[in-house]
């Protein structure tokens, strides 16, 4: 096991539980994996797969995911190949001569077409090594992407009872976890649950204010150069922010199920392909995006769930290096959500679930505790304060809040419990407008009460009390705010508040510089970075695949950091297998001989040539 690792991969040790579960499928027991994403699941199956006689067969539900695999199973030096409706007849008949032959490690094969009887007779004939469904809470009828072929995968064990089989997933919850089981007759295998922490990323959540400036503030200071994914909420928005961000100079491209179906491929592949490309989308896009480099994820929407943010955010960072989750959020998001549960078709049993998460994104977004603590929390794992998140790096002040609650509370009051955030603000900060004139609001005893707080303030303050339930925003009638019954202890003055205090924006978590790992790197070190990147794509453009396939940023990393200047130290680098050693060594030795500035010119001289 531990040879294929090294040798093979090029990997020094074992991550976590991959050992045990390594070892378990290929003594031939069957595994359920509940793994997160870049946890490590591709080499749980594909090492017992190497080691056990025969073929392992990989159910997987995306072609551009069994593309990737592929693709960087060649680059190690393992037979892979795939099975799908990308591939002309010829090719397909190609590859099926090499698995009666035995001439593949590990085959990839689309659901639909496994279950097909001509394809479980040719695998009759076959020598299989192993079964591995990959995305298996693709057979949960409840989770969003349900796939009806994964519930005839339980074929695979009455027509190869003795095969082994590996189900692997990044869904956590316990639903799941028993669709999983029962759909695909696992009953008898051993369970594998790791932790759902992501210590890499780095959760942020920031107060909208202009939330495009501020997203760009974000992109340039900490990001330039960087792959990452933007989510909004609407395909209208996806499409201006793709285009007032390209204007701006960054190589955005929108994502979204409105475009057509060409568009969107394209721009899936040059996310994938080319470096730094930020993919502004909705959430449309995502599953199976095996992109090891997204260096951050932002949110300029909020996210309707917990467990939606938790994917989305888990997208970044795959391979271990630092990457960023982070969102802008303002009582406006609140109202938006909120609006869309009320307005939806969906019956109220429903309507209630959807109000109950939005609650539980609302307390992640306001917490003064650890994000990172909370967020595990809500998946059932406890955890101490992480450091890597914004309340743990700037603890969160907190101020005596219940004055201005009580006023603003008695403002809405006054004021009818008719009017949105803007007018009531203007009627605490005395702002003597034709308008407040006319309603006669300048002579409420609440007028100009709250002068000692700004604007900026007086939101924030608006927005914890509607997401402590005190405040209602009726979404029907323009954000009209209403007092809810548990408010009168506070507006009573019987009941002290806390509010939470906002963190000057951006500043104060230190800004980073750009790129792979996201880790401030001294000139020399950022321009050898610069020319190892340039390398890899010449290789990758010469092979036509994407440059993580061929070296992912950690690997490139480690390569700056240590300079390896010989044979025997590149092979010590993590990610750098017998292989790739053997194609790119004397490539990369080149560039790590001479200094930094030299070694930018050969490199861009070279990819210029190519
Ligand atoms: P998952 O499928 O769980 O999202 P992957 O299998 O794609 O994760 O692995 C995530 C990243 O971690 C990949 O870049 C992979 O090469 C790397 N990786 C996996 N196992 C190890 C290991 N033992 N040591 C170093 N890197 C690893
Ligand atoms: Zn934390």
């Amino acid at each position: 096991m531990l040879s294929i690792l090294k040798k093979t991969f090029g990997y020094p040790a074992f991550r976590g539980a991959q050992e045990d579960i390594i070892g378990h499928v290929a003594n031939g027991g069957d595994a359920l994996v509940l793994m997160p994403t870049g946890g490590g699941k591709s080499l749980c199956f594909q090492i017992p797969a190497l080691l056990r006689e025969g073929v392992g067969v990989v159910v997987s539900p995306l072609i551009a995911l069994m593309q990737n695999q592929v693709d960087q199973l060649k680059q190690v030096g393992v037979r892979a190949e795939f099975l799908n409706s990308s591939l002309t007849g010829a090719q397909a008949d190609d590859v099926e001569q090499r698995l009666l032959k035995g001439d593949l490690d590990l085959l990839y094969i689309a659901p639909e077409r496994l279950v097909t009887s001509r394809c479980l007779d040719l695998l009759q004939q076959a020598h299989i090594a192993l079964f591995a469904i990959d995305e298996a809470h693709c057979v949960s009828q409840w989770g969003h992407d349900f796939r009806p072929e994964y519930l005839q995968l339980s074929i695979l064990h009455a027509r190869f009872p003795d095969v082994p089989r590996i189900a692997l997933t990044a869904t956590a919850d316990e639903l799941t976890r028993g669709e999983m089981i029962a759909r695909l007759n696992l009953e008898s295998a051993r369970v594998f649950i790791s932790s759902f922490a992501r210590p890499n990323i780095r959760y942020r959540v920031v107060e909208k204010q202009d939330a495009r400036q501020q997203l760009l503030q974000f992109l340039r200071e900490e990001h330039a150069g960087d792959a990452g994914i933007v989510y909004c909420l609407s395909r209208k928005k996806v499409d201006e922010t793709a285009h007032w961000l390209k204007a701006e100079g960054i190589a955005a491209l929108p994502y979204h199920a409105g475009m057509d179906a060409d568009t969107r491929r394209k721009n899936q592949e040059k996310f994938l392909r080319e470096e730094g490309v930020v993919m502004v989308a909705t959430i449309a896009f995502g599953m199976g995006i095996d992109k090891p480099d997204v260096r951050f994820v932002a949110h300029l929407d909020l996210p309707k769930s917990v467990e939606g943010y938790y994917q989305e955010t888990g997208r970044a960072g795959r391979d271990g290096a630092p990457a960023n989750a982070w969102m802008t959020y303002g009582l406006g998001d609140v109202v938006q959500l909120s609006r869309m549960i009320e307005q939806s078709e969906a019956d109220e049993a429903h309507k209630r679930i959807e109000r109950h998460k939005l609650d539980a994104m609302l307390g992640y977004c306001e917490t003064t505790s650890c994000r990172r603590q909370m967020l595990l929390q809500y998946f059932g794992e406890v955890a101490m304060p992480c450091g890597n998140c914004d309340t743990c790096l700037s603890p969160a002040q907190t101020w005596d809040g219940s004055e201005a609650a009580q006023q603003a509370l008695s403002a809405v009051f006054r004021t009818g419990q008719r009017f949105g955030v803007g007018h009531v603000i203007d009627v605490l900060t005395g702002k003597a407008t034709a308008r407040m004139q006319s309603l006669g609001h300048d002579q409420l005893t609440t007028f100009g009460i709250g002068r000692e707080l700004d604007d900026k303030r007086w939101r924030s303050v608006f927005r914890q009390l509607v997401t402590m339930g005190l405040l209602n925003v009726d979404i029907t009638s323009y954000g009209v705010l209403r007092l809810n019954a548990v408010a009168r202890p506070v507006l009573r003055g019987e009941q002290t508040i806390r509010v939470r205090l906002e963190a000057e924006p951006q500043k104060k978590v230190k800004a980073k510089k750009r790129g792979a790992g996201a880790i401030d790197l001294p000139k020399e070190a950022g321009e050898l970075l610069e020319a190892l990147r340039m390398l890899r794509r010449r290789l990758a453009d010469e092979q036509g695949v994407p440059s993580f396939v061929i070296f992912h940023d950690s690997t490139l990393m480690q390569l700056v950091t240590q300079k390896p200047q010989t044979r025997a130290q590149l092979a010590q680098i993590s990610g750098i297998g017998a292989q790739k050693l053997e194609h790119y060594g004397a490539a990369l030795l080149e560039l790590l001989q001479l200094s930094a500035p030299a070694a930018v010119s050969v490199a861009m001289a070279e990819l210029k040539k190519a």
